[in-house]
């Protein structure tokens, strides 16, 4: 990194703390100091300050504007760090000093730092900024995947490739995490007769950091500097490597660098072998076997993200004996018994269930919307055959977005000017957005515009790099949508190209959605995107197929789809589209989020009544898909389903909006915007969802009473 002016010399630290990332102060900054770069480096001021000119830094020094920005942020940061007057410190005087460990496969955090797939990473970095926001002293622990997760291009024929990018070590905000005694820390963990060893990551995001492992060191074996190298990228054999190194490897890296969490959080089963390691140390303390699993189930707080069974990790027995083989310790005694823990058979025979194995060791669970607890209770009652399935101990926690990531620039404005000041400290108050009603329309109707045209400028400027500099044919560039008209009501469809998101429905009857698509004056638009994992080709097959809709001219170019869906094609999306559609096969969808990152931006959510939505909808915020039920025909369900989406397009959306006054406001879509944004901003944000995890799970693990 080239050295800085002294007067600037905070810049840099500014830079590599994602904090800067959800703070607009902070975010400006960058954005000012070199658009141009900024818009370059997709938002990453670490390689900006790579790249910047010693002019531009100059001219900003002169800049008195720039330089009060500059300073207040620092401030800030400042500020942030001290930890004073936060909810948690009001609120949980009982966690101060403590902290809470954050377990999870991915965190998605921010486009640069690519160490996440979907919604379950998306969960977890709204969660960390949301802990950082609110002063919950939590840790995250995950991987640093030197590949991380892969960027997807559309051959010709609409066929899924993948393309793994190595990523530059120095372009991400991470640096070495230290021991206790200052070395930086390299963690080796037992995996079958050998020794693997880690290095580890620091991630700052504000008050919470995040220790990252990593296996691609020298000394390692090229075998196993390969098994962090992606993410959910190898076969089993891999798999239940990784999980090991991640479970075991994680507590053993907190311990090195001097953090004793008082609660653990196991976000989903991945990281379940960290109890193997927390029971053998204490077994090793003197801790009787039972004694020892009832202390770490104490402690421990897990969450299930998916009803989908093969979301859910099995191995079979011998390969976790295998690999685990030198990690027993003085567990080794206790080795049936903690193998029955993980005992399941979910219609194959017998595995070691990572689920099975969280279920059994956590003393809160839950699942992730009302509805979905409701499903995981039926679904893993075998674990508690004695007990009635209403009795099962899993609740349930509704997942949120963090509102700061999410929110527009244009939408925070309008907020600010017309809730107030502090709406923003204070919006998971029940009540406290119902001003947004007082919006003017034509106000909130020119923040629409807006960003709908970012989305539209996003989308063509991609094309036009493509088309440049990679020599993307003509029809890709139609495909990415450059014929889309800037005024039309556009619909946004992005999700994992999984079967159960039935991703294909709304094309169930092509002729009528054609006709909805190109009726005169009232055009409707269709942006699709979204990556099919790489070994799913029953996912390509629906990419394909949604593929050579897009290039079919009876829809006149009016459908779309964007590749390489990650969190910055997110942001353009849930922001500038005018309507958020999601059609799962009810019960699949435990929650979902992405329609609350569009909900709170005034785009309101078209949706089946599972996850989410099931308790979102209010009758008035959006639209309820819903078919007659035909539970035994999937086909027929199917049918109904799109008859619904046909329908409710043709007489309630399309209608209200282009109905508009003479200044082509529309008053009526305007309402539904309205109610979109004050009711899914309160009840869906990660500030409501962490105060619950804190309230309802981590302060009963620490062993004292709940204090409110
Ligand atoms: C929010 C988000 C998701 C999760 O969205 P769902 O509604 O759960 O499908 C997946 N990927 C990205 C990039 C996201 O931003």
């Amino acid at each position: 990194m080239p050295s800085l002016p002294d007067r600037l010399h905070r810049l840099e630290e500014l830079a590599r703390d994602l904090w800067w990332s959800w703070t607009p102060d902070a975010r400006n900054v960058f954005r000012r100091l070199d658009y141009p770069l900024w818009r370059l480096t997709a938002h990453n001021p670490v390689r900006m300050l790579k790249l910047v000119e010693p002019a531009t830094l100059a001219r900003a020094m002169a800049d008195s504007d720039w330089l009060a920005l500059y300073d207040g942020a620092v401030a800030r940061l400042d500020a942030t760090r001290a930890a004073r007057g936060t909810w948690c410190e009001r609120e949980c005087p009982d966690l101060a000093g403590r902290s809470i460990a954050y377990f999870s496969a991915e965190f998605a955090l921010h486009q640069s730092l690519p160490i996440y797939a979907g919604g379950l990473g998306v969960l977890a970095g709204d969660h960390c900024k949301e802990a950082s926001d609110l002063g919950v002293p939590l840790v995250g622990v995950g991987f640093m995947y030197p590949q991380g997760y892969f960027h997807q291009t559309v051959s010709a024929d609409g066929w899924q490739e993948e393309v793994y990018e190595k990523l530059n070590w120095t372009d991400a905000a991470i640096e070495p995490a230290i021991t206790t005694d200052g070395k930086p820390c390299v963690t080796a963990v037992p995996l079958g007769s050998r020794t693997v060893l880690m290095a580890v990551w620091r991630v700052r995001a504000g008050r919470v950091h995040l220790y990252l492992l990593d296996t691609d060191l020298e000394e390692n074996a090229p075998w196993d500097r390969e098994l962090s190298a992606r993410l959910y990228g190898g076969d089993r054999e891999t798999r239940v490597q990784q999980e090991i190194l991640l479970g075991v490897g994680g507590v053993r890296t907190l311990k090195a660098v001097g953090i004793t969490p008082a609660v653990y959080h196991l976000n989903e089963g991945h990281a379940a072998f960290a109890v193997l390691q927390r029971i053998r140390d204490l077994c090793e303390k003197g801790w009787a076997f039972e004694a020892a699993l009832e202390e770490v189930r104490r402690t421990t707080v897990f969450t299930t993200h998916t009803p989908v069974a093969a979301g859910h990790d099995a191995f079979l027995f011998h390969l976790v004996e295998k690999h685990l083989a030198g990690a027993w310790g003085e567990l080794g005694a206790y080795r049936e018994r903690f193998f029955a823990l993980a005992h399941y058979d979910s219609g194959d025979g017998p595995m070691f269930n990572m689920t099975a194995l969280a279920l059994r060791t956590a003393s809160a669970i839950n699942g992730v919307s009302a509805l979905h607890g409701d499903v995981t209770r039926r679904m893993w009652h075998a674990v508690w055959p004695d007990t009635p399935v209403e009795r099962v101990p899993i609740r349930s926690v509704t997942n949120g977005v963090h509102i700061p990531t999410w929110m527009s620039a244009e939408i925070r404005a309008l907020l600010d000017r017309y809730l107030g000041p502090d709406w923003l400290e204070h919006h998971d108050d029940p009540g406290f957005c119902d001003a947004v009603v007082r919006i003017p329309d034509e106000e909130l109707w020119e923040a629409r515009q807006s960003l709908r045209s970012f989305l539209f400028h996003f989308i063509r400027e991609r094309a036009r790099y493509r088309w440049t500099h990679r020599g993307a044919s003509a029809s890709h560039i139609v495909a990415s949508g450059t014929m889309f008209d800037h005024n039309a009501l556009t619909i946004g469809f992005a999700r994992r190209f999984t079967g159960y998101k039935r991703p294909e429905l709304v094309f169930a009857d092509a002729d009528r959605l054609a006709n909805i698509l190109n009726a005169h004056g009232r055009p409707v638009q269709i942006l699709f995107a979204g990556k099919a994992h790489p070994a799913d080709d029953i996912g390509k097959h629906h990419l394909q197929r949604i593929y050579r809709r897009v290039l079919d001219p009876k829809f006149g170019g009016r459908i779309a789809f964007i590749e390489d869906y990650d969190l910055h094609v997110a942001h353009f999306l849930v922001q500038g589209c005018d309507v958020w559609l999601n059609n799962p096969r009810k019960p699949l969808e435990a929650s979902g989020t992405s329609g609350m990152k569009a909900a709170i931006n005034g785009t309101p959510h078209m949706s089946i009544g599972d996850g989410w939505w099931a308790e979102g909808f209010t009758g008035d915020n959006g639209w309820l898909i819903e078919g007659p039920a035909d539970p035994n025909d999937q086909g027929a369900q199917d049918w109904a389903d799109a008859q619904a989406i046909y329908t409710l397009l043709e007489e309630q959306v399309v209608p209200a909006f282009y109905d508009r006054d003479a200044q082509g406001v529309p008053h009526r879509w305007l309402q539904i915007v309205k109610q979109s944004i004050r009711t899914v901003v309160p009840r869906f944000s990660t500030r409501r969802m962490v105060k619950e995890y804190v309230r309802g799970m981590y302060q009963p693990a620490l062993g004292q009473p709940v204090t409110k």
